[in-house]
């Protein structure tokens, strides 16, 4: 097992995405409309949803989620960021550009936001809503967009409260 371990340092500085030798148009396509500041990929949705398995009894499903399976089910503010890798492009300086990458996060988070997520999104009438299933969902959307250039993907359900998954 490896386990890995982090320090974090800050600096702050001014800068902005912008190609000078390409038209205004092309810098909004490639690095999306927040080209004035440097942003850290992170996505997010407001969503409901209830912890109920179809395949346990009532008792059992009270007994293992507790109050999350309430019937009225309840909301979460989740947020999540994608983690991509490979060459980065000699003429943008990105690995995936910013158009690229909003494109298909913002899609995915717009499909969730204000769902009730079992009754409401597909994917969640079958398999229980739970953070590992939904960041393997999200994880299977961004990949049809982005391939194997897709390397991690971090869900928030609570500030204390993560799910990963890593290529
Ligand atoms: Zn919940």
């Amino acid at each position: 097992m490896n386990v890995y371990t982090t320090k974090r340092f800050e600096f702050w500085a001014a800068h902005r995405y912008w190609n000078p030798n390409w038209s205004k148009e092309r810098n909004r396509e490639v690095f999306g409309d927040d080209n004035q500041a440097a942003l850290a990929p992170a996505y997010g949705f407001s969503a409901a949803h209830r912890l109920h398995s179809p395949s346990l009894s009532d008792e059992a499903n009270r007994a293992l989620y507790g109050k999350c399976d309430d019937p009225h089910g309840h909301g979460h503010n989740y947020v999540f960021e994608a983690v991509v890798a490979g060459p980065v492009d000699s003429e943008t300086g990105m690995v995936v550009t910013r158009g690229e990458l909003d494109a298909a996060a913002t899609a995915i988070a717009a499909d969730l936001d204000s769902r009730y997520l079992d009754a409401e999104v597909p994917a969640f009438r079958e398999i229980v809503s739970t953070g590992e299933n939904i960041v393997a969902y999200l994880w299977q959307r961004l990949y049809a967009a982005l391939g194997n250039r897709l390397r991690r993907v971090k869900l928030w359900e609570t500030p204390n409260n993560t799910f990963e998954i890593t290529a």
